[in-house]
Protein backbone atom coordinates (compact mmCIF):
# COMPACT_ATOMS: atom_id res chain seq x y z
CA UNK A 1 0.00 0.00 0.00
CA UNK A 2 1.03 3.72 -0.65
CA UNK A 3 2.47 5.69 2.06
CA UNK A 4 0.09 7.91 4.01
CA UNK A 5 1.37 11.67 3.56
CA UNK A 6 0.09 14.42 5.05
CA UNK A 7 0.32 18.13 4.17
CA UNK A 8 -0.94 20.85 6.32
CA UNK A 9 -0.70 23.58 3.61
CA UNK A 10 -1.26 27.02 5.15
CA UNK A 11 -0.87 31.02 3.63
CA UNK A 12 1.17 32.83 5.76
CA UNK A 13 -1.16 35.91 6.26
CA UNK A 14 -0.09 36.58 10.00
CA UNK A 15 -1.64 34.52 12.55
CA UNK A 16 -2.91 30.89 12.96
CA UNK A 17 -7.29 30.71 12.21
CA UNK A 18 -8.80 28.58 14.91
CA UNK A 19 -10.37 26.92 12.09
CA UNK A 20 -6.59 26.19 10.62
CA UNK A 21 -5.46 25.32 14.16
CA UNK A 22 -8.82 22.19 13.73
CA UNK A 23 -7.78 21.79 10.27
CA UNK A 24 -3.75 21.46 10.91
CA UNK A 25 -5.40 18.82 13.89
CA UNK A 26 -6.76 16.69 11.78
CA UNK A 27 -4.22 16.73 9.10
CA UNK A 28 -1.96 15.31 11.94
CA UNK A 29 -4.38 12.99 13.77
CA UNK A 30 -5.01 11.49 10.36
CA UNK A 31 -1.38 11.09 9.65
CA UNK A 32 -0.64 9.90 12.73
CA UNK A 33 -3.07 7.54 13.32
CA UNK A 34 -2.15 6.07 9.95
CA UNK A 35 1.32 5.97 10.97
CA UNK A 36 2.10 8.23 7.96
CA UNK A 37 4.39 11.25 6.87
CA UNK A 38 2.69 14.51 8.34
CA UNK A 39 4.31 17.67 6.12
CA UNK A 40 4.38 21.58 6.88
CA UNK A 41 4.03 23.30 3.21
CA UNK A 42 3.88 27.12 3.19
CA UNK A 43 1.79 28.83 0.34
CA UNK A 44 2.81 32.14 0.10
CA UNK A 45 2.27 32.48 -3.75
CA UNK A 46 -0.22 35.46 -3.30
CA UNK A 47 2.33 38.18 -2.71
CA UNK A 48 -0.54 41.21 -1.42
CA UNK A 49 -1.40 39.17 1.48
CA UNK A 50 2.04 37.91 2.84
CA UNK A 51 2.84 39.32 6.32
CA UNK A 52 6.36 39.75 7.30
CA UNK A 53 7.21 36.96 10.35
CA UNK A 54 4.37 35.28 9.53
CA UNK A 55 5.86 31.98 8.89
CA UNK A 56 8.08 31.63 11.58
CA UNK A 57 4.93 32.81 13.85
CA UNK A 58 3.05 30.00 12.78
CA UNK A 59 6.31 27.09 12.90
CA UNK A 60 6.50 28.71 16.57
CA UNK A 61 2.78 27.53 17.08
CA UNK A 62 2.79 24.21 15.86
CA UNK A 63 5.64 23.33 17.89
CA UNK A 64 4.08 25.23 20.69
CA UNK A 65 0.93 23.38 20.23
CA UNK A 66 2.99 19.87 20.42
CA UNK A 67 1.60 19.46 16.54
CA UNK A 68 5.35 17.84 14.86
CA UNK A 69 5.79 17.18 11.34
CA UNK A 70 8.70 15.54 9.76
CA UNK A 71 8.82 17.73 6.92
CA UNK A 72 9.12 21.35 5.61
CA UNK A 73 9.89 24.08 6.92
CA UNK A 74 11.34 25.11 10.81
CA UNK A 75 12.89 27.44 12.44
CA UNK A 76 16.15 27.45 14.76
CA UNK A 77 17.40 28.71 17.89
CA UNK A 78 17.98 32.23 16.09
CA UNK A 79 14.57 32.26 14.90
CA UNK A 80 15.43 31.45 11.19
CA UNK A 81 13.71 29.51 8.99
CA UNK A 82 15.18 25.94 7.58
CA UNK A 83 13.99 23.34 5.68
CA UNK A 84 13.78 19.83 6.28
CA UNK A 85 13.11 16.52 3.73
CA UNK A 86 13.41 14.67 0.46
CA UNK A 87 10.85 16.72 -1.24
CA UNK A 88 12.07 20.31 -0.67
CA UNK A 89 11.86 23.52 -1.16
CA UNK A 90 8.43 23.11 1.06
CA UNK A 91 8.07 27.39 0.45
CA UNK A 92 6.27 27.89 -2.50
CA UNK A 93 7.86 30.93 -3.81
CA UNK A 94 10.96 29.25 -3.95
CA UNK A 95 9.53 26.45 -6.72
CA UNK A 96 7.91 29.41 -9.00
CA UNK A 97 10.83 26.88 -11.97
CA UNK A 98 8.87 24.18 -10.92
CA UNK A 99 5.60 25.66 -11.82
CA UNK A 100 6.99 27.30 -15.09
CA UNK A 101 7.69 24.21 -16.44
CA UNK A 102 4.32 22.68 -15.63
CA UNK A 103 2.20 25.24 -17.24
CA UNK A 104 4.27 25.43 -20.20
CA UNK A 105 3.48 21.62 -20.03
CA UNK A 106 -0.12 21.89 -20.31
CA UNK A 107 0.08 24.89 -22.64
CA UNK A 108 1.82 22.65 -25.22
CA UNK A 109 -0.90 19.88 -24.83
CA UNK A 110 -3.68 22.36 -24.95
CA UNK A 111 -4.95 21.97 -21.36
CA UNK A 112 -4.02 25.96 -20.83
CA UNK A 113 -3.83 28.62 -22.65
CA UNK A 114 -2.90 32.26 -22.29
CA UNK A 115 -5.76 35.01 -21.90
CA UNK A 116 -4.86 38.79 -22.61
CA UNK A 117 -8.26 40.36 -21.50
CA UNK A 118 -7.88 43.45 -19.50
CA UNK A 119 -9.29 43.83 -15.88
CA UNK A 120 -11.91 46.75 -16.99
CA UNK A 121 -13.41 43.86 -19.68
CA UNK A 122 -13.19 41.30 -16.91
CA UNK A 123 -15.13 43.97 -14.54
CA UNK A 124 -17.54 44.80 -17.15
CA UNK A 125 -18.17 41.20 -18.29
CA UNK A 126 -19.23 40.14 -13.99
CA UNK A 127 -21.28 43.26 -13.90
CA UNK A 128 -23.33 41.64 -17.05
CA UNK A 129 -22.85 38.72 -15.57
CA UNK A 130 -24.45 39.63 -12.54
CA UNK A 131 -27.28 41.83 -14.35
CA UNK A 132 -28.19 38.26 -15.77
CA UNK A 133 -28.00 36.11 -12.95
CA UNK A 134 -25.24 34.40 -13.71
CA UNK A 135 -22.72 32.57 -12.05
CA UNK A 136 -19.37 34.77 -12.40
CA UNK A 137 -17.18 33.03 -15.17
CA UNK A 138 -14.85 33.38 -17.59
CA UNK A 139 -16.21 33.68 -21.12
CA UNK A 140 -14.04 31.83 -23.29
CA UNK A 141 -12.89 34.99 -25.56
CA UNK A 142 -9.24 34.13 -25.16
CA UNK A 143 -10.03 30.04 -25.54
CA UNK A 144 -9.54 30.25 -29.45
CA UNK A 145 -6.22 32.69 -30.10
CA UNK A 146 -4.18 31.46 -32.60
CA UNK A 147 -0.37 31.18 -32.37
CA UNK A 148 0.50 34.43 -34.40
CA UNK A 149 -1.91 35.97 -32.17
CA UNK A 150 -0.51 34.88 -29.05
CA UNK A 151 3.03 36.03 -30.37
CA UNK A 152 1.72 39.31 -31.51
CA UNK A 153 0.49 40.22 -28.06
CA UNK A 154 3.48 38.73 -26.58
CA UNK A 155 6.11 40.62 -27.91
CA UNK A 156 3.67 43.67 -27.54
CA UNK A 157 3.80 43.02 -23.74
CA UNK A 158 0.68 42.83 -23.22
CA UNK A 159 -0.07 41.37 -19.54
CA UNK A 160 -1.69 37.83 -20.18
CA UNK A 161 -2.87 34.96 -17.49
CA UNK A 162 -2.75 31.11 -18.12
CA UNK A 163 -6.01 29.84 -18.18
CA UNK A 164 -7.43 25.75 -17.53
CA UNK A 165 -9.04 25.12 -20.80
CA UNK A 166 -12.07 23.06 -19.12
CA UNK A 167 -13.60 20.72 -21.31
CA UNK A 168 -17.32 21.40 -21.10
CA UNK A 169 -18.41 18.99 -21.84
CA UNK A 170 -19.45 15.68 -19.29
CA UNK A 171 -19.01 15.67 -15.77
CA UNK A 172 -15.88 15.61 -13.08
CA UNK A 173 -16.55 13.07 -9.92
CA UNK A 174 -14.81 12.21 -7.14
CA UNK A 175 -15.10 10.52 -3.66
CA UNK A 176 -14.81 12.89 -0.50
CA UNK A 177 -13.89 11.12 2.44
CA UNK A 178 -15.97 13.32 4.61
CA UNK A 179 -18.92 14.18 1.87
CA UNK A 180 -19.18 11.16 -0.15
CA UNK A 181 -19.49 11.02 -3.94
CA UNK A 182 -19.19 14.58 -5.24
CA UNK A 183 -20.76 15.02 -9.30
CA UNK A 184 -20.54 18.08 -11.28
CA UNK A 185 -20.89 19.62 -14.88
CA UNK A 186 -17.79 20.61 -16.10
CA UNK A 187 -20.40 23.39 -17.68
CA UNK A 188 -20.11 25.13 -14.58
CA UNK A 189 -16.56 24.86 -14.38
CA UNK A 190 -14.41 27.78 -14.73
CA UNK A 191 -11.34 28.06 -16.59
CA UNK A 192 -9.39 29.00 -13.85
CA UNK A 193 -6.77 31.04 -14.03
CA UNK A 194 -3.16 28.82 -13.00
CA UNK A 195 -0.64 31.73 -13.19
CA UNK A 196 -1.45 35.44 -12.95
CA UNK A 197 0.30 38.46 -14.61
CA UNK A 198 3.09 38.38 -12.45
CA UNK A 199 4.21 34.94 -12.96
CA UNK A 200 2.96 33.45 -9.80
CA UNK A 201 1.04 30.63 -10.23
CA UNK A 202 -2.83 30.59 -8.53
CA UNK A 203 -3.17 28.20 -5.13
CA UNK A 204 -4.94 25.99 -7.72
CA UNK A 205 -1.82 25.27 -9.65
CA UNK A 206 0.71 25.25 -7.54
CA UNK A 207 -1.17 22.93 -4.99
CA UNK A 208 -1.78 20.03 -7.36
CA UNK A 209 2.35 20.60 -8.69
CA UNK A 210 2.92 20.44 -5.25
CA UNK A 211 0.51 17.74 -3.88
CA UNK A 212 1.87 15.23 -6.31
CA UNK A 213 5.49 16.17 -6.54
CA UNK A 214 5.29 15.90 -2.88
CA UNK A 215 3.39 12.52 -3.10
CA UNK A 216 0.69 13.48 -0.75
CA UNK A 217 -1.73 10.35 -0.50
CA UNK A 218 -4.34 12.44 1.21
CA UNK A 219 -5.38 15.96 0.57
CA UNK A 220 -7.14 17.17 3.56
CA UNK A 221 -7.94 20.71 4.08
CA UNK A 222 -11.11 22.62 4.99
CA UNK A 223 -14.51 22.89 3.01
CA UNK A 224 -13.78 26.07 1.65
CA UNK A 225 -11.69 24.35 -1.03
CA UNK A 226 -14.44 21.80 -1.99
CA UNK A 227 -15.90 23.94 -4.46
CA UNK A 228 -12.26 23.96 -6.09
CA UNK A 229 -11.56 19.98 -6.00
CA UNK A 230 -13.43 19.19 -9.34
CA UNK A 231 -10.28 22.18 -10.88
CA UNK A 232 -7.88 20.35 -9.52
CA UNK A 233 -8.99 16.81 -10.56
CA UNK A 234 -9.25 18.52 -14.10
CA UNK A 235 -5.70 19.62 -13.80
CA UNK A 236 -4.64 15.69 -12.40
CA UNK A 237 -5.78 14.13 -15.41
CA UNK A 238 -4.14 16.84 -18.08
CA UNK A 239 -0.70 15.93 -16.24
CA UNK A 240 -1.53 12.19 -16.56
CA UNK A 241 -0.90 11.76 -13.06
CA UNK A 242 -2.76 9.72 -10.27
CA UNK A 243 -5.41 11.95 -8.19
CA UNK A 244 -5.11 11.60 -4.75
CA UNK A 245 -7.93 11.11 -1.88
CA UNK A 246 -9.58 14.51 -0.50
CA UNK A 247 -11.28 15.23 2.58
CA UNK A 248 -12.70 18.14 3.03
CA UNK A 249 -13.40 19.40 7.01
CA UNK A 250 -16.64 21.68 7.37
CA UNK A 251 -16.64 25.18 8.24
CA UNK A 252 -16.28 26.41 11.67
CA UNK A 253 -19.56 28.76 12.68
CA UNK A 254 -20.17 31.64 14.82
CA UNK A 255 -23.53 30.65 17.15
CA UNK A 256 -25.61 32.50 14.27
CA UNK A 257 -24.25 30.06 12.63
CA UNK A 258 -22.37 32.69 10.13
CA UNK A 259 -18.97 31.94 9.53
CA UNK A 260 -15.98 32.41 12.04
CA UNK A 261 -14.65 35.43 10.79
CA UNK A 262 -12.13 37.72 12.30
CA UNK A 263 -15.04 40.55 12.35
CA UNK A 264 -16.91 39.14 15.15
CA UNK A 265 -14.32 38.92 17.30
CA UNK A 266 -10.91 36.82 18.42
CA UNK A 267 -10.15 33.78 16.00
CA UNK A 268 -6.50 33.60 16.61
CA UNK A 269 -5.05 30.61 18.18
CA UNK A 270 -2.31 33.28 19.75
CA UNK A 271 -5.40 35.43 20.93
CA UNK A 272 -6.90 32.63 22.64
CA UNK A 273 -3.49 31.39 23.75
CA UNK A 274 -2.98 34.95 25.67
CA UNK A 275 -6.23 35.05 27.63
CA UNK A 276 -5.20 32.58 28.83
CA UNK A 277 -6.67 29.19 27.48
CA UNK A 278 -4.01 26.40 27.72
CA UNK A 279 -2.85 24.57 24.89
CA UNK A 280 -4.25 20.96 25.91
CA UNK A 281 -7.82 22.51 26.05
CA UNK A 282 -7.87 24.38 22.70
CA UNK A 283 -6.80 20.89 20.82
CA UNK A 284 -9.55 19.08 22.76
CA UNK A 285 -11.92 22.06 22.12
CA UNK A 286 -11.28 21.96 18.13
CA UNK A 287 -10.77 18.07 18.02
CA UNK A 288 -14.99 17.95 19.27
CA UNK A 289 -15.53 21.20 16.81
CA UNK A 290 -16.51 18.09 13.90
CA UNK A 291 -15.01 15.39 15.37
CA UNK A 292 -17.67 12.45 17.22
CA UNK A 293 -15.92 9.98 19.69
CA UNK A 294 -19.16 8.02 19.37
CA UNK A 295 -18.83 7.73 23.27
CA UNK A 296 -19.82 9.95 26.14
CA UNK A 297 -15.96 11.21 26.81
CA UNK A 298 -14.80 14.69 26.22
CA UNK A 299 -11.34 14.97 27.07
CA UNK A 300 -8.40 13.61 25.04
CA UNK A 301 -4.58 13.89 25.36
CA UNK A 302 -3.33 14.38 22.10
CA UNK A 303 -2.41 10.33 22.45
CA UNK A 304 -5.47 9.65 23.05
CA UNK A 305 -6.34 11.71 20.14
CA UNK A 306 -3.94 9.74 17.62
CA UNK A 307 -5.44 6.66 19.08
CA UNK A 308 -8.83 7.22 18.26
CA UNK A 309 -9.26 9.60 15.22
CA UNK A 310 -10.39 8.44 12.12
CA UNK A 311 -12.26 10.04 9.03
CA UNK A 312 -15.52 8.39 9.45
CA UNK A 313 -15.88 10.70 12.77
CA UNK A 314 -16.24 13.72 11.54
CA UNK A 315 -18.93 15.46 11.02
CA UNK A 316 -20.73 16.77 7.50
CA UNK A 317 -22.25 20.00 9.17
CA UNK A 318 -20.38 23.06 10.04
CA UNK A 319 -19.69 23.20 13.95
CA UNK A 320 -20.58 26.00 16.03
CA UNK A 321 -17.72 27.49 18.00
CA UNK A 322 -19.17 27.82 21.32
CA UNK A 323 -16.61 29.42 23.81
CA UNK A 324 -18.91 28.61 26.68
CA UNK A 325 -17.64 24.61 26.22
CA UNK A 326 -14.33 26.14 25.63
CA UNK A 327 -14.36 27.84 29.62
CA UNK A 328 -15.49 23.97 30.46
CA UNK A 329 -12.71 22.42 28.97
CA UNK A 330 -10.10 25.04 29.98
CA UNK A 331 -11.54 24.07 33.48
CA UNK A 332 -11.62 20.72 33.71
CA UNK A 333 -7.87 20.93 32.17
CA UNK A 334 -6.96 23.74 35.07
CA UNK A 335 -8.39 21.33 37.71
CA UNK A 336 -5.95 18.43 36.43
CA UNK A 337 -2.98 20.43 36.41
CA UNK A 338 -0.14 20.03 38.90
CA UNK A 339 -0.41 22.59 41.13
CA UNK A 340 3.38 23.85 40.47
CA UNK A 341 3.00 23.54 36.70
CA UNK A 342 -0.10 25.79 37.12
CA UNK A 343 1.17 28.17 39.33
CA UNK A 344 4.35 28.85 36.92
CA UNK A 345 1.66 29.42 34.08
CA UNK A 346 -0.32 32.04 36.14
CA UNK A 347 3.00 34.20 37.70
CA UNK A 348 2.83 36.10 34.27
CA UNK A 349 -1.06 37.02 34.46
CA UNK A 350 -0.45 38.21 38.41
CA UNK A 351 2.63 40.11 37.41
CA UNK A 352 0.69 41.69 34.59
CA UNK A 353 -2.33 42.64 37.00
CA UNK A 354 0.35 44.21 39.13
CA UNK A 355 -0.12 42.52 42.17
CA UNK A 356 3.43 41.07 42.57
CA UNK A 357 6.71 41.68 40.86
CA UNK A 358 9.85 39.32 40.32
CA UNK A 359 12.46 40.17 42.75
CA UNK A 360 15.79 37.69 42.57
CA UNK A 361 14.35 34.50 43.03
CA UNK A 362 11.50 35.42 45.25
CA UNK A 363 8.50 37.82 44.77
CA UNK A 364 7.35 41.22 46.09
CA UNK A 365 3.92 41.92 46.62
CA UNK A 366 3.07 45.33 45.36
CA UNK A 367 0.85 46.63 47.54
CA UNK A 368 3.20 45.73 50.90
CA UNK A 369 6.41 45.29 49.52
CA UNK A 370 6.50 42.04 51.88
CA UNK A 371 8.46 38.95 49.82
CA UNK A 372 7.11 35.68 49.27
CA UNK A 373 8.52 32.68 47.68
CA UNK A 374 7.16 30.18 44.68
CA UNK A 375 5.70 27.88 47.79
CA UNK A 376 3.69 30.48 49.06
CA UNK A 377 2.63 31.41 45.22
CA UNK A 378 1.64 27.68 45.04
CA UNK A 379 -0.93 28.01 47.92
CA UNK A 380 -2.54 30.89 46.46
CA UNK A 381 -2.98 29.06 43.32
CA UNK A 382 -4.06 25.97 44.89
CA UNK A 383 -7.24 28.12 46.17
CA UNK A 384 -8.38 29.04 42.67
CA UNK A 385 -7.55 25.88 41.20
CA UNK A 386 -11.45 24.84 41.30
CA UNK A 387 -12.54 27.23 40.36
CA UNK A 388 -10.76 28.66 37.67
CA UNK A 389 -11.82 28.79 34.27
CA UNK A 390 -8.93 30.92 32.59
CA UNK A 391 -5.36 31.73 33.84
CA UNK A 392 -6.30 35.09 32.80
CA UNK A 393 -8.79 35.42 35.26
CA UNK A 394 -6.37 34.31 38.20
CA UNK A 395 -5.22 38.32 38.80
CA UNK A 396 -8.59 39.64 39.28
CA UNK A 397 -9.81 36.26 41.60
CA UNK A 398 -6.74 36.52 44.11
CA UNK A 399 -6.33 40.35 44.22
CA UNK A 400 -7.64 40.63 47.77
CA UNK A 401 -5.09 37.97 48.85
CA UNK A 402 -2.61 41.01 48.11
CA UNK A 403 -3.98 43.82 48.80
CA UNK A 404 -3.27 45.15 51.82
CA UNK A 405 -6.98 47.42 52.55
CA UNK A 406 -10.10 45.54 50.99
CA UNK A 407 -12.28 47.48 49.79
CA UNK A 408 -15.90 46.74 50.16
CA UNK A 409 -18.80 47.82 51.57
CA UNK A 410 -20.03 47.16 55.24
CA UNK A 411 -23.68 45.54 54.13
CA UNK A 412 -21.58 43.08 53.14
CA UNK A 413 -20.72 42.00 55.97
CA UNK A 414 -24.09 40.87 57.33
CA UNK A 415 -25.07 37.73 56.34
CA UNK A 416 -29.28 37.30 55.39
CA UNK A 417 -31.72 37.98 58.51
CA UNK A 418 -28.47 39.00 61.22
CA UNK A 419 -28.67 42.54 62.46
CA UNK A 420 -25.35 45.01 62.18
CA UNK A 421 -24.86 44.00 65.35
CA UNK A 422 -24.88 40.54 65.75
CA UNK A 423 -22.43 40.76 62.77
CA UNK A 424 -19.85 42.70 64.84
CA UNK A 425 -20.18 40.37 68.09
CA UNK A 426 -19.59 37.52 66.10
CA UNK A 427 -16.20 39.15 64.13
CA UNK A 428 -15.92 39.84 67.65
CA UNK A 429 -15.82 35.98 68.93
CA UNK A 430 -13.83 34.92 66.20
CA UNK A 431 -11.02 37.55 66.84
CA UNK A 432 -10.83 36.40 70.60
CA UNK A 433 -10.58 33.06 69.30
CA UNK A 434 -8.21 32.96 66.80
CA UNK A 435 -6.04 35.57 69.35
CA UNK A 436 -4.62 32.64 71.18
CA UNK A 437 -4.17 30.82 68.65
CA UNK A 438 -0.18 29.81 66.96
CA UNK A 439 0.59 30.94 64.24
CA UNK A 440 0.96 26.91 63.22
CA UNK A 441 -2.29 25.82 63.93
CA UNK A 442 -3.09 28.09 61.42
CA UNK A 443 -4.02 25.30 59.33
CA UNK A 444 -7.59 25.03 57.26
CA UNK A 445 -9.26 21.62 59.31
CA UNK A 446 -7.77 23.55 62.57
CA UNK A 447 -9.73 26.37 61.82
CA UNK A 448 -12.65 24.69 61.16
CA UNK A 449 -12.48 22.42 63.93
CA UNK A 450 -12.49 25.49 65.99
CA UNK A 451 -15.02 27.85 64.39
CA UNK A 452 -17.13 24.60 64.76
CA UNK A 453 -17.15 24.31 68.11
CA UNK A 454 -17.45 28.55 68.27
CA UNK A 455 -20.86 28.21 66.46
CA UNK A 456 -22.49 25.73 68.34
CA UNK A 457 -20.78 26.81 72.12
CA UNK A 458 -23.11 30.16 70.83
CA UNK A 459 -26.13 28.30 69.73
CA UNK A 460 -25.55 30.29 66.37
CA UNK A 461 -25.87 29.37 62.67
CA UNK A 462 -22.92 28.52 61.00
CA UNK A 463 -23.57 31.44 58.34
CA UNK A 464 -23.74 33.81 61.24
CA UNK A 465 -20.12 33.09 61.64
CA UNK A 466 -18.51 32.08 58.60
CA UNK A 467 -20.56 34.39 56.00
CA UNK A 468 -18.57 37.48 58.11
CA UNK A 469 -15.71 35.98 58.53
CA UNK A 470 -15.47 35.42 54.89
CA UNK A 471 -16.45 38.92 53.87
CA UNK A 472 -13.62 40.34 56.16
CA UNK A 473 -10.87 37.77 54.80
CA UNK A 474 -11.64 38.50 51.26
CA UNK A 475 -14.00 41.48 50.96
CA UNK A 476 -15.80 39.58 48.31
CA UNK A 477 -19.29 37.97 47.85
CA UNK A 478 -18.14 34.56 45.97
CA UNK A 479 -14.36 33.53 47.36
CA UNK A 480 -12.75 29.96 48.15
CA UNK A 481 -14.05 28.94 51.40
CA UNK A 482 -12.73 30.61 54.69
CA UNK A 483 -10.71 28.13 56.17
CA UNK A 484 -8.74 27.59 53.37
CA UNK A 485 -8.59 31.77 52.72
CA UNK A 486 -7.57 32.13 56.52
CA UNK A 487 -4.68 29.42 56.53
CA UNK A 488 -3.19 31.04 53.28
CA UNK A 489 -3.34 34.75 54.62
CA UNK A 490 -1.78 33.64 58.14
CA UNK A 491 -2.52 34.81 61.78
CA UNK A 492 -1.56 38.17 61.50
CA UNK A 493 -3.41 39.23 58.33
CA UNK A 494 -6.47 36.97 59.46
CA UNK A 495 -6.71 39.33 62.52
CA UNK A 496 -6.19 42.67 61.19
CA UNK A 497 -8.73 41.95 58.36
CA UNK A 498 -11.65 40.88 61.17
CA UNK A 499 -10.56 43.73 63.54
CA UNK A 500 -10.87 46.07 60.08
CA UNK A 501 -14.27 44.40 59.58
CA UNK A 502 -15.04 44.95 63.08
CA UNK A 503 -14.68 48.69 62.61
CA UNK A 504 -16.52 49.22 59.30
CA UNK A 505 -19.82 48.03 60.63
N1 LIG B 1 -3.21 27.58 1.32
C1 LIG B 1 -4.53 27.07 1.52
C2 LIG B 1 -5.10 27.71 2.78
O1 LIG B 1 -4.39 28.39 3.47
C3 LIG B 1 -4.47 25.58 1.69
C4 LIG B 1 -5.59 24.84 1.12
C5 LIG B 1 -5.23 23.39 0.96
O2 LIG B 1 -4.93 22.76 2.00
O3 LIG B 1 -5.24 22.88 -0.14
O4 LIG B 1 -6.24 27.56 3.07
Amino acid sequence: MKKIRVRFAPSPTGYLHVGSLRTVLYDYLFAKHNGGDFILRIEDTDKARYVEGSIENLVKILDFMGLEYSEGVFVDKDNKTFQKGDFGPYIQSERLDIYKKYIDELIKNDYAYYCFCSQERLGEMRKNQQLQKLAPMYDGKCRGLGKDEIQKLLDEKTPYVIRLKVSKEGFTEFDDLIYGKIKIENKTIDDQVLMKSDGFPTYHLASVVDDHLMEISHVTRAEEWLPSTPKHILLYKAFGWEIPQFAHFTLLLNPDKSKLSKRQGDVAVEDYLNKGYLKEALLNFVLLLGWNPKTEEEIFSLAEMIERFDLSGVNKTGAIFNTEKLDWLNGMYIRKMDVSELTKLCVPYLIEANLIEEKDTRYKIQDTNELIDFEYLKRVIALEQERMKKLSEIGESVKFIFSDKLDYEKELLIWKKMTAEDAKNNLQLIFDELSSFEENDFQSEKLQEVLNNLVEKNSLKRGEVLWPLRVALTGLKGSPGPFEVAEVLGKEKVLRRIKEGIVKI
